[in-house]
């Protein structure tokens, strides 16, 4: 199994650290050519307009867009997650519209730019995750056949799958709790039974 990691922008370098020490091999997607052959695929935290223009400089824009459209396992976390939106409440970046949620940037305001919280995940099992968020996007709306993974205190969702694709507005990378990585990757298995 080959799992790319988007590398133009962000924090890239943390979730391949955790993928390392999952004992999985990597790649560092730059180019269009760095997504052939890939199982799965991470688009990392950042900034959001500045992936954005990076994917569109890099000609990444469309390959990814249809990678994810046609059932490879792909994951966005935060500017990641903003990045597979089909809609943002902001007018900018244009989202690339892979997923069925309406998503708000920086929807927690200046007071909260950062807050980290244990949440409840049952397909991770009875232990919470600990959550940081970091300047971070809400979901602000869910399409039909999407599963919440999980929920803030205040029934805001937090993770969301739709098939093959994955989001989380906060960043498992940032902790030593692998196990969001290994659920992930869990995907990678049932897409090739499919
Ligand atoms: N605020 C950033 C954006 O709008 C996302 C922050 C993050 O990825 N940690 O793109």
């Amino acid at each position: 199994m080959i799992v790319g990691v988007v590398a133009v922008q962000g924090d890239f370098a943390e979730h391949i650290a955790v993928l390392k020490e999952l004992g999985v091999e990597i790649r560092e997607v730059r180019l269009p050519k760095d997504l052939e052959g890939i199982d799965a695929l991470i688009i990392p935290g950042g900034e959001s307009t500045t992936l954005r223009r990076l994917f569109d400089l890099y000609h990444l824009t469309e390959p990814i867009a249809s990678l994810a459209a046609s059932g490879t396992p792909t994951w966005g976390t935060c500017a990641g997650m903003i990045m597979l939106a089909s809609k943002l409440t902001d007018d900018r970046p244009e989202p690339l519209g892979v997923m069925d949620i309406t998503v708000a940037r920086n929807a927690y305001g200046r007071q909260t730019d950062s807050f980290e919280a244990d949440v409840e995940f049952p397909k991770l099992g009875k232990e919470p995750f600990h959550t940081i968020f970091i300047r971070a996007p809400a979901i602000a709306e869910v399409g039909t056949d999407i599963e919440v993974l999980g929920s803030l205190a205040d029934g805001t969702p937090v993770a969301l799958r739709q098939g093959n694709l994955l989001v989380t507005a906060f960043h498992p990378e940032l902790t030593k709790d692998t196990r969001f990585h290994r659920y992930f990757l869990s995907f990678v298995n049932s897409s090739n039974e499919g």
